[in-house]
């Protein structure tokens, strides 16, 4: 590659990263007009790679707070998909009891890794992903007595074969329609265009509602948004994210229901399940960076 490439290279990946590409898709007369018929959206919060072991200023304990008690809406209940043997996570004493709270407070646990590291379930082997899902779902199964049925596979990244996995294991795949880009993976904490981020995306969602793509369950279409409970930059502003998604709902022309978040551990469930991912067949569409790093595989 040239120098050239290799600059275009990185200031596509910077653009990708900073998840803005441009202000949000103009809401048109039309569009209005297709969004009256619909449902109004109720936020589906989930948040991916906890539960923190640290004993310092715990993230994740403060996320659990924050959806308890926060202005916006009382007793908000989420999905965490967790890590269950990563030892700065799930593996741990503290990251154990944080799921127990979890559980007892309500909120779903859902199945992200059971491995040392954040693996790609498509690098392991068939037996080591075997091997991975039992423990994950024992792992969780210990703490809420059943297997989980909720699976975000590391990186969004699945191909028949993790897919028919999961399937054997009756987890099913939920995607995103938001994501705050707070990952860690990428070394990247701070999100400081993230209000633009979530609206430049949600204006993308929008777009999907008023065509009628996406599902309406109990009278409102839920909107699956995206966080990592490990990142203390959240963790500090999760109230503030709360009123950002409000806003950029108002912003974007979407109409949110009275009650904006789910606070009902079974219509949680009903919700979370209706989106997830039928068949590897079908088209996924996720924000910025990572559509960008996945398209090209054959899901
Ligand atoms: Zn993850």
């Amino acid at each position: 590659m040239n120098n050239f490439a290799r600059a275009l290279v990185v200031a596509l990946f910077v653009l990708h990263l900073s998840g803005c590409i441009g202000p949000p898709i103009e809401l048109t007369p039309q569009t209005e007009e297709r969004l009256r018929v619909q449902a109004p959206i109720r936020f589906l919060l989930t948040f991916d790679d906890g539960p923190s072991a640290s004993s310092f200023w715990n993230p994740s304990a403060d996320v659990l707070d924050a959806l308890d008690r926060n202005p916006v809406q009382p007793g908000i209940k989420a999905v965490f998909f967790v890590q269950t043997r990563a030892p700065r996570a799930g593996g741990s004493e503290i990251g154990r009891s944080l799921m127990r709270r979890e559980h007892a407070n309500g909120h779903l646990l859902g199945f992200h890794t059971a491995t040392y590291w954040h693996t790609n379930h498509r690098f392991l082997d068939p037996d080591e992903l075997e091997q991975s899902l039992a423990n994950g779902a024992n792992d969780i199964a210990v703490i809420t007595g059943a297997s989980p049925n909720l699976v975000r596979p590391p990186f969004w990244s699945f191909d028949k074969r993790t897919f028919a996995a999961y399937q054997r294991h009756g987890m099913h795949v939920l995607l995103t329609d938001l994501s705050a880009n707070d990952g860690k993976v990428w070394g990247i904490t701070v999100s400081p265009r993230r209000r633009m981020n979530l609206t430049r995306q949600l204006s993308e969602v929008r777009e999907r509602i008023a065509d009628g793509q996406l599902p309406t369950v109990d009278g409102v279409i839920p909107v699956v948004v995206t966080f990592h409970d490990l990142n203390r930059y959240t963790a500090r502003h999760a109230r503030e994210y709360l009123q950002i998604l409000l806003d950029s709902a108002s912003e974007t022309g979407l109409r949110t229901d009275a009650k904006p978040f789910y606070d009902d551990s079974r219509a949680l469930e009903r919700a979370a399940l209706a989106r997830t991912v039928r068949d590897t067949s079908q088209p996924v569409h996720l924000p910025g960076l990572w559509d960008w790093l996945w398209d090209s595989d054959s899901h």
